[in-house]
């Protein structure tokens, strides 16, 4: 069975699930305007580069299954700029510190949301 429906899509059935899922995830964030690097603060314009990242490092984490399915520890981001995050894990010793962290990218978000798309490409390019 599944061996038919790889070679009706071309590709096994769970890199297809995978990839109809981030499709519809970006189609989401795009239409609730949460499309917006946590990295870099810029708009995540494509599904290639879009990516969904933990904002603090589950593997570090006291509790790392916890971690890994908090939602509220879940961000969009390029996906160029997870990677490169991915070699600068930083650990804030609190909510706060991290929160006064993303500070910077919440205001360029912010910002973005209330300028036309124009704008955005100005300052993200
Ligand atoms: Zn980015």
């Amino acid at each position: 069975m599944s061996e038919k429906k790889k070679a009706v899509l071309g590709i096994s059935l769970g890199t297809a699930a995978n990839r109809l899922r981030k499709a519809l995830l970006f189609s989401m964030a795009h239409r609730l305007k949460e499309d917006f690097c946590f990295r870099c603060g810029c708009q995540i314009e494509t599904v290639d580069e879009f990516s969904v990242e933990h904002k603090e490092s589950w593997q570090l984490s006291d509790n790392p299954v916890e971690a890994y399915f908090d939602l509220k520890n879940i961000s969009f981001s390029h996906l160029g700029c997870n990677s490169r995050a991915a070699f600068r894990v930083k650990v804030y010793a609190n909510k706060k510190e991290r929160d006064a962290a993303g500070w910077p990218r919440r205001a360029a978000r912010r910002a973005a949301k209330g300028s036309s798309s124009t704008t955005v490409s100005a300052t993200c390019s």
